[in-house]
């Protein structure tokens, strides 16, 4: 064993050298909301209960990837905080030696209720989804109410001691324009972290069109337009996927995620797992790796270490959103963990 990180098995390379330190780990499909660039609004056939990894799978699974090299966790959906009593989850995965890093990204639903739950289990690092400060946008993306208990959310969070929120907007053309002025000045008056994610094609509604992607380059120059020139802040992270920009007058950062317009495959080091334990090498991958029936089947750790060796060998150098092989994968969003 290294005793520096505590590995006792190599490293989780794949074909290009990608060394696989990240998880996102789904706990459910299930949601609160239906926002329209993700989910359907209606006949949606959720996962089974008996099909969804147990509490206990989970974190079996975590500590055999933490001896591979898995070091930060990101848990997501669906929405994460439907799941029942979900920081007892966070609990368990913040204890397993390896593991330095744990976050969550939520709609912020119900989080003034859970945040204070979720700050004594252990949780790390939240990101809240937030696409607009108008609630009729709010309903027009969501087609639910709620932006009240989103807000209230977010000022929980930082009561209870949250001290790296961080806020993510979708960018999308012909919704975006309108709210990227007000939720920097949001971001920067209540001292938080803003970032724009580029829409992907990944709707269950398959509505997506290339025009449809606002990009972060659009998005920037309507920064500096209202707040003045923003300055590039390098990050110690390479695989991090946002490019951040310092505003000029320290009014704090902002970040750009621009999957479709900039891809950063390169520096990829993420792997996922779905809320019914299939394992994924990529948000776009076409496959995917059961290990639900190894951990079910009382497999040993070296089948579940091979499992995973093979889906990261099988990694694509990048989605190739762009390029006309692309095929889109047969799960949205909400069915894979964003
Ligand atoms: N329900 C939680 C939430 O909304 O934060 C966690 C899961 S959600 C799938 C994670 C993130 O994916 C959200 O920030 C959401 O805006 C983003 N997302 C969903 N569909 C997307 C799409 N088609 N393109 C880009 N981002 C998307
Ligand atoms: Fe739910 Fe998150 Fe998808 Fe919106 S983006 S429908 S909140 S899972």
């Amino acid at each position: 064993m290294n005793p520096e990180n505590n590995n006792t098995s190599p490293a989780i390379l794949d074909r290009f050298g990608r060394a696989h330190t990240a998880l996102r780990i789904s706990v459910t499909d299930r949601c609160n909301i239906r926002c329209f660039y993700c989910m359907p609004d209606e006949s949606i056939r959720f996962l089974p209960s008996r099909e969804i990894l147990s509490f206990e799978e989970i974190t079996s699974l975590v500590g055999i990837l933490a001896g591979m090299g898995i070091r930060k966790l990101r848990v997501t959906g669906g929405e994460p905080l439907v799941r029942s009593q979900l920081h007892k989850l966070i609990e368990k995965l913040v204890a397993i030696p390896g593991i330095v890093d744990v976050a969550l990204t939520t709609n912020g639903i119900l989080l003034e209720e859970q945040a204070q739950s979720l700050r004594d289990a252990g949780l790390h690092r939240l990101n809240i989804s937030l696409d607009t400060l108008r609630e009729e946008v709010f309903q027009r993306i969501t087609r639910r109410s709620g932006l009240d208990r989103v807000l209230r959310g977010i000022e929980r969070a930082r009561q209870v001691g949250f001290d790296k929120i961080r806020l993510n907007a979708i960018a999308m053309s012909g919704l975006t324009e309108t709210e990227v002025i007000p939720l920097a000045e949001f971001a920067r008056q209540q001292g938080l972290e803003l970032r724009f994610i580029e829409f992907m094609p990944l709707d269950a509604e398959q509505a997506w069109q290339p025009v449809k992607v606002l990009s972060g380059s659009d998005i920037r120059q309507m920064i500096e337009q209202r707040f003045g020139p923003l300055e590039p802040v390098e990050s110690a992270d390479p695989s991090q996927p946002a490019r951040n920009f310092a505003y000029a007058d320290g009014g704090g950062q902002v970040g750009l995620i621009n999957p479709v317009t900039e891809p950063f495959c390169d520096a990829c080091n993420r792997l996922r797992l779905t809320a019914e334990g299939k394992l994924r090498n990529c948000l776009f991958s076409t496959a995917e790796w059961d290990v639900r029936s190894l951990l079910r089947s009382g497999a040993t750790t070296t089948e579940i270490d091979e499992l995973v060796r093979e889906c990261v060998a099988a990694k694509k150098r990048a989605h190739g959103i762009n390029g006309e092989a692309f095929e889109r994968p047969a799960k949205a969003m909400y069915q894979i963990g964003g």
